[in-house]
């Protein structure tokens, strides 16, 4: 018998009956294998030797001292295998997926970096991988559609709807419903019906697990204040996740406000969005006054999805996270800030944690802590920061 677990009234398995065998399958499977020690064995192995973790805990001087604020340390998810916090999830996902006999991995990706990550890790283990993706969106990123063909994978464009993120998911679904017995999807975000958000945020509670132990080697004490940047909310998830009992931590999530979060040209759920039902889950949506999702812009193509995970929506509603909207502009001024204070380019995603943090480190004491998980690396953005702010270089 199915026992859900919800975050208050998010999350949820809202998924047609078609899907509904699948989605059972996965959860008796991840009952069974999440606390197995020969699985947390493996995974952890993996994490090590083919990630490259534990990621770095750095302290950055120069920008402690210039803010003149909380002492302020970078989690380096950036300096993980393929660039990012993804590689966590995508390897738990489909190292459970060998263990349930499953020969073929579906994902779906926005701007291709949970793609690439599925692609990446099926070449890795020999599984067969086919990604679906939004026909705009596979025109915008070619070169990870490229990548991720190099990488053994099949791409599929999705040209229904708005031809973006949302319908590949759709898309994504579909496939997992026909094809069950051999198949399994693994999916990007804290996202989707039970048991996925708390899946993957099991598989990304090592950043914040990371954090603790090595800021106690550090400093001897728990941060203060822990800042991450909010898509569907995974790599937040696993910053703030070992903290949320202890009460001392503030936990501040950035979203991305596009053009700004009173336009229409924005991404920013929490600001914006109304509770609904999307994509399997109970949560908070950008939609219009039909309940249709509304559609989504902002400068980060990794931070523009329609929604936010159930467990984000729930620690907004009790009070126990912060969410603050980023505009474009203020990402890209961070994306800048970073690079020339401490030499780190950071993923534009990532900039609209460091964005919110500048503001928050000069209001805190100075034998206070913040850290700043640097979600991803920053090379993929080069070019189109540059276009942003009007130089013209060769792509
Ligand atoms: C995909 C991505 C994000 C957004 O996804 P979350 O699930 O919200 O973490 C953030 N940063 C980077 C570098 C990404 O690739």
């Amino acid at each position: 018998m199915s026992k859900v677990e919800k975050f208050g009234e998010f999350g949820g398995q809202f998924v047609p009956e078609t899907v509904m065998n699948a989605v059972h399958e996965l959860e008796d499977s991840y009952a069974k294998y999440k606390d197995d020690p020969q699985f947390k064995a493996e995974l952890a192995e993996l994490y090590k030797d083919y990630a490259g973790r534990p990621s770095l805990l750095y302290y950055a001087e120069k920008m402690t001292k210039d803010l003149g604020g909380a002492k302020i340390y970078l989690k380096r998810e950036d300096l993980n295998h393929t660039g990012s916090h993804k590689i966590n999830n995508v390897l738990g996902q489909i190292l459970l997926a060998k263990k349930m006999g499953k020969k073929r991995i579906i994902a779906e990706t926005g701007a291709g970096q949970h793609g690439v990550a599925t692609a990446t890790v099926c070449a890795l283990m020999g599984m067969e991988c086919c990604v679906y993706m939004g026909s705009v969106d596979a025109e915008r990123q070619s070169l990870n559609v490229y990548r991720m063909k190099l990488l053994g994978s099949d791409v599929v464009p999705v040209e229904s709807g708005t031809g973006t993120l949302k319908d590949a998911i759709n898309e994504a679904l579909r496939d997992w419903a026909t094809n069950v017995e051999n198949t399994y999807y693994c999916i990007g975000s804290v996202m989707g019906p039970y048991p996925y958000p708390q899946m993957v945020r099991d598989f990304q509670k090592i950043i914040g697990e990371e954090i603790k132990a090595q800021l106690m080697e550090k400093e001897g004490k728990l941060p203060d204040c822990v800042v991450a940047c909010v898509g569907g909310g995974s790599n937040a998830m696993g910053a703030f996740y070992d903290f949320i009992g202890d009460k001392s931590v503030r936990l501040v999530g950035a979203e991305a406000g596009g053009e700004g979060a009173d336009t229409e040209r924005t991404a920013a759920t929490i600001a914006r969005g109304t509770t609904g039902i999307f994509h399997g889950m109970k949560s908070i949506f950008l939609q219009d006054k039909y309940g249709q999702i509304a559609p989504v812009y902002s400068i980060s193509a990794g931070l523009d999805y329609p929604g936010i995970g159930p467990e984000h929506a729930y620690l907004h509603e009790t009070g126990r996270a912060d969410y603050v909207a980023v505009t474009d502009e203020e990402a890209v001024c961070a994306f800048e800030y970073l690079s020339r204070m401490e030499g780190v380019i950071p993923a534009v995603e990532s900039a609209h944690a460091v964005a919110a943090a500048m503001k928050i480190a000069p209001t805190m004491g100075k034998d206070q802590i913040m850290v700043i998980n640097i979600s991803g690396r920053g090379d993929k953005d080069v070019y189109q920061v540059a276009r942003y702010r009007g130089v013209e270089v060769e792509n």
